[in-house]
């Protein structure tokens, strides 16, 4: 049932707009994806290329290494989810589901058999009479989740599935989507422009940018070792803080770290990035910088931290944040850990 996908030097063009600028990417059978990157840096075209939605100006759409760039759209055994869950309003849900089925005359008895087995699988066996606006947004995506799995497609093309939904519901529902997936071991590809939701749901992240692939790894990966400043700053929070660079070396805020991957060759004085987490502050007397602001977030506080001209995040667990309150004097250090280092930009202020 399940498929890999490949897309090969995929590009498309809308008038001046270059929405794919050769695209590279495999994804494994059984394997979840996601298509993570800024707004208009292609994810949705890539995944209406595989539908069949979109046809490229050139490159090609792989389905288990067949060529299917050209076929149409009802010849494909992809299943869709959209963002606005676009379900037949004048349909209940079991004719919703069941749809794809009739179209292909599939025998009514059968059809509601297969239904009643979708709904079951999306937890909602008992809403088959029910009609969509008799529903929450949450469950209307589960229908569409079911409709989407009716025909047994090979792939599965959720664009922004979760994006209209509150952030409860959106987090159950990527938990069971992710279950489902599981269950079922059917390829997917999971368009977000939400880290979080890529990093916790996706066996492999790839980051596009400008119509191209950025980087593609596992989430830890993509967090830990981004291969570019931009993947860093997308993935996460980084802070930028200037540091003189030594060979495999940087020294910065009077610590030597390691460096992980490409260092700039231009210069030694370079941008060194930080994730809040690896900057630990301590409430010291004697200490250069002074807490500023503090967001509490329940398990963890975000604090800002002034440093001279400098001004860096650092988070700490929630339990800590009442004895970091602002006007607070601290130490900072950092953790040691590969960090990635770049060129140095001129909105960094020196410490
Ligand atoms: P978003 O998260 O905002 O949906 P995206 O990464 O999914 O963004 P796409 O929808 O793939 O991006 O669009 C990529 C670029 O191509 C955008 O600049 C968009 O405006 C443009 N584009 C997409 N479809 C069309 C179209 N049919 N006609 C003209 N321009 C288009």
């Amino acid at each position: 049932m399940t498929a890999s996908v490949e897309f090969r030097g995929l590009r498309r063009v809308f008038g001046s707009t270059t929405a794919l600028d050769g695209l590279d990417l495999t994804i494994a059978p059984g394997e979840l994806i996601a298509l993570l990157g800024p707004s208009g840096c292609g994810k949705t075209t890539a995944l209406r290329c595989v539908a069949g939605f979109e046809t490229p100006d050139a490159g090609a759409v792989l389905v288990d290494g067949k060529d299917i760039t050209r076929l149409p759209a009802n010849r494909r055994d992809a299943g869709m989810v959209f963002q606005s869950y676009s379900l037949f309003p004048n349909l209940n849900v079991r004719d919703n589901v069941a749809f794809g089925l009739r179209v292909r005359k599939v025998p009514a008895a059968k059809r509601h058999a297969r239904a009643a087995e979708l709904l079951e699988l999306v937890g909602l066996p008992t809403h088959a009479e029910r009609y969509p606006h008799e529903m929450s947004g949450g469950q209307q995506q589960r229908v569409a989740l079911a409709r989407a799995l009716a025909l047994e497609p090979r792939v599965l093309l959720l664009d922004e599935p979760l994006s209209a939904l509150d952030a409860k519901v959106r987090v159950t529902l990527r938990e069971e989507i992710r279950r489902l997936q599981l269950e079922l071991g059917i390829t997917t590809i999971f368009v977000t422009h939400d880290q979080e939701e890529a990093l916790s749901v996706a066996d492999r992240v790839a980051v596009l940018r400008s119509g191209r692939l950025e980087q593609c790894g596992p989430p830890a990966e993509v967090y830990d070792r981004p291969s570019t400043p931009f993947v860093a700053e997308f993935v996460g929070t980084m802070n930028h803080i200037p540091g003189r660079l030594s060979g495999n070396e940087v020294t910065v805020l009077g610590q030597l770290l390691p460096v992980d991957g490409p260092v700039p060759s231009s210069s030694s004085e370079v941008d060194v990035l930080i994730r809040p987490e690896a900057v630990l502050v301590t409430p010291s007397s004697e200490g250069s910088a002074m807490i500023v602001a503090s967001s509490f977030r329940g398990s963890s506080a975000r604090l800002r931290v002034q440093l001279g001209e400098l001004e860096v995040l650092s988070d700490v667990p929630g339990h800590e944040a009442m004895r970091l309150a602002p006007g607070t004097r601290v130490s900072v250090s950092l953790v040691q850990r590969p960090v990635l280092v770049a060129e140095r930009t001129a909105a960094v202020p020196a410490v």
